[in-house]
C-alpha cells in the first residue's frame, strides 16, 4: 500500500536515479533499496522528504561531529560570506585561512606544523605521498621511494591511496593502475607490529615511508590496536629516519577519545592527515600537516626543482575554513571529548550487556565513538550486515555497514538518550534478521 507520503519519496527517488551517480552504489538497483532522499536536519537527526526523522547514527559517513546546523557553525559560515567565499592559496593567502592554520598548528601532535590544505581526505593522503617522495629526492637519496602500508588499509579512492589500501570494496579491477608498496598484516594480527618493525629495519635504505591508520582501521571493519604497538612502530622509524605518514582522516578530530589518535600512542609523525570532521561535517576540507623536518627540505630558490609542485583549485576554502575555526573552538568550549568518554562508556556497556550475548554475534570492536558489531553470518550472501542497517533505518537510526560489520559512529554530542536509542534499534533489527539463523530467503532480500 503506497500512501501519497510514499508516493512523494518515490517521486524524489525516481529524479534522483534518473540525475545522479551516487558512489560505491549500484545504480540498477538504488530506487529498490529505499534510498532515504534529505530534505533538512535538525541537531543529530536527518529529515527526508515526508518529514519522517533518522538519527544520524553513522554522522553521515563519519564527517559529522556535532549534529547538523549548529547555530554558531551557521553563523560562522554566514559571516565568512560577507567576507569572501574563496580565494586561491597558490601563491597568496587568505586571513581566515591563516587564522585557522594558527589555531590547528597549536593542537596537532606535529612539530612545527606546516598545513597544505585541499578539500578530500584521499587527496590529503595523495598529498603526504608525493611530499614524502619529493623529500627525499631533495635530500639526495632518491633509493628511498617505497611506502610501506598495511594489510586491510584503507586511504581513500584515487589511485595514488588506493595504491596504499589493501584493495576489498570491489577495487581489485583497479589493481593494474595501482604502483606497488610494501605491506606487512593490519591489526587483526596480533604480531603486526613486530612484522611492520621489522620490515622497516630491514628495508629503510629503500622505504620512503610508512603509512598509518593510528589505533583503529576503519574501513577494514574497525580494526583496532594497542597504542603501544603505534608507539613501537614510530620509534622503528624514528631510529631509520623513515617518516611516519598518520593517516587521522577517520580518526582525528575527537572521535576515538582524544583529539587526534596520535596523541593517544604518544606518537608526533612526520606527515598527518587530516579531514572528515574538519569542518564538523559542514563543508569539504583537508589538510596535509608536515613538520618542520619535512618541510624544511623543500626550501630553495625561488621557483626552482625544490618546490612542491602540487596544489588545487579549491584547497584552503575560505567558507570551509571559517566553519572548521570555529568548530575547533566549541571541541574545546562544549568540552566534547568529555561527552565522547561518556557515551563511549555507555555505548560500550549497552553493546556488551544486550548485543554481545548474541549468538549472531561474532566480536564487538570500539575505540572510543568509532564502532564496529561484526556479524557472525554462516554465509555471507545472505547479507546481514546491510539487513540488520534496513532494519535500523526503518525504525529511524540511520546505519550502515561495511559487508557483515553494523559501524556505529554517532555524532560526537550524542545524548545518553539518543545513544539509548541507536542501541533499541539495533538490537530490534538484530533480532529480526538473524533470529532464524540460515533459514532466511534471499527473497525477502532488500
Ligand atoms: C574516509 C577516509 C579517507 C578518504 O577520505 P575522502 O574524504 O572520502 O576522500 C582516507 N583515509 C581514511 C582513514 C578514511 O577513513
Amino acid at each position: 500500500m503506497t500512501t501519497g507520503f510514499d508516493r512523494l519519496a518515490d517521486d524524489w527517488v525516481l529524479r534522483d536515479a534518473s540525475v545522479v551517480w551516487h558512489g560505491f552504489t549500484q545504480m540498477a538497483s538504488y530506487a529498490d533499496n529505499e534510498p532515504v532522499t534529505v530534505a533538512r536536519a535538525e541537531g543529530r537527526e536527518l529529515i527526508d522528504v515526508n518529514g519522517r526523522r533518522y538519527l544520524d547514527a553513522i554522522s553521515s559517513l563519519w564527517v559529522n561531529t556535532l549534529g547538523h546546523r549548529v547555530p554558531e557553525l551557521d553563523r560562522a559560515l554566514v559571516e565568512q560570506v560577507d567576507k569572501v567565499a574563496h580565494s586561491t592559496m597558490l601563491g597568496n593567502g587568505n586571513t581566515t585561512v591563516v587564522e585557522l592554520a594558527e589555531a590547528l598548528a597549536k593542537v596537532v601532535p606535529v612539530d612545527g606544523a606546516r598545513f597544505l590544505f585541499a578539500s578530500d581526505g584521499a587527496v590529503a593522503v595523495e598529498q603526504a605521498l608525493k611530499i614524502a617522495f619529493q623529500y627525499w629526492v631533495n635530500r639526495g637519496e632518491s633509493n628511498r621511494r617505497t611506502f610501506l602500508a598495511l594489510g586491510d588499509a584503507y586511504h581513500g579512492d584515487t589511485v595514488g591511496s588506493l595504491s596504499l589500501g589493501d584493495g576489498g570494496f570491489f577495487t581489485g579491477i583497479f589493481d593494474p593502475l595501482k604502483f606497488s608498496v610494501a605491506r606487512t598484516p593490519g591489526y587483526d594480527d596480533p604480531d603486526w607490529a613486530r612484522k611492520a618493525v621489522d620490515l622497516v629495519r630491514a628495508n629503510s635504505a629503500t622505504l620512503a615511508g610508512v603509512v598509518i591508520e593510528p589505533l583503529v582501521q576503519a574501513a577494514a571493519g574497525m580494526h583496532c590496536c594497542d597504542p603501544g604497538d603505534i608507539r613501537a612502530l614510530y620509534e622503528a622509524c624514528e631510529e631509520t629516519e623513515t617518516l611516519l605518514i598518520c593517516d587521522e582522516v577517520a580518526t582525528g578530530f575527537g572521535r576515538t577519545g582524544s583529539l587526534f589518535a596520535s596523541q593517544l600512542c604518544g606518537i608526533r609523525p612526520d606527515l598527518m592527515c587530516l579531514g572528515k570532521g574538519i569542518t564538523g561535517g559542514y563543508l569539504p576540507m583537508s589538510a596535509t600537516v608536515a613538520s618542520t623536518r619535512v618541510f624544511d627540505e623543500f626550501l630553495g630558490d625561488d621557483l626552482g626543482e625544490r618546490t612542491f609542485f602540487h596544489g588545487h583549485s579549491y584547497g584552503g576554502n575560505a567558507l570551509a575554513a571559517a566553519v572548521a575555526l570555529r568548530h575547533l573552538q566549541l571541541v574545546e568550549e562544549w568540552k566534547v571529548l568529555e561527552n565522547v568518554a561518556r557515551r563511549a562508556k555507555q555505548l560500550a556497556e549497552m553493546l556488551n550487556d544486550r548485543l554481545a550475548p548474541l549468538q549472531a554475534v561474532r566480536e564487538i570492536r570500539q575505540q572510543g565513538l568509532m564502532i564496529g558489531i561484526e556479524l557472525d553470518s554462516c554465509d555471507p550472501s545472505l547479507r546481514w550486515g546491510r539487513r540488520v542497517c534496513a532494519g535500523a533505518v526503518r525504525r529511524g537510526v540511520l546505519l550502515r555497514p561495511l559487508g557483515d560489520v553494523v559501524v556505529v559512529m554517532p555524532p560526537l554530542t550524542t545524548t545518553q538518550a539518543e545513544a539509548d536509542r541507536i542501541v533499541e534499534a539495533l538490537c530490534a533489527s538484530v533480532d529480526e534478521v538473524c533470529a532464524h539463523r540460515g533459514s532466511v530467503s534471499m527473497a525477502e532480500d532488500r
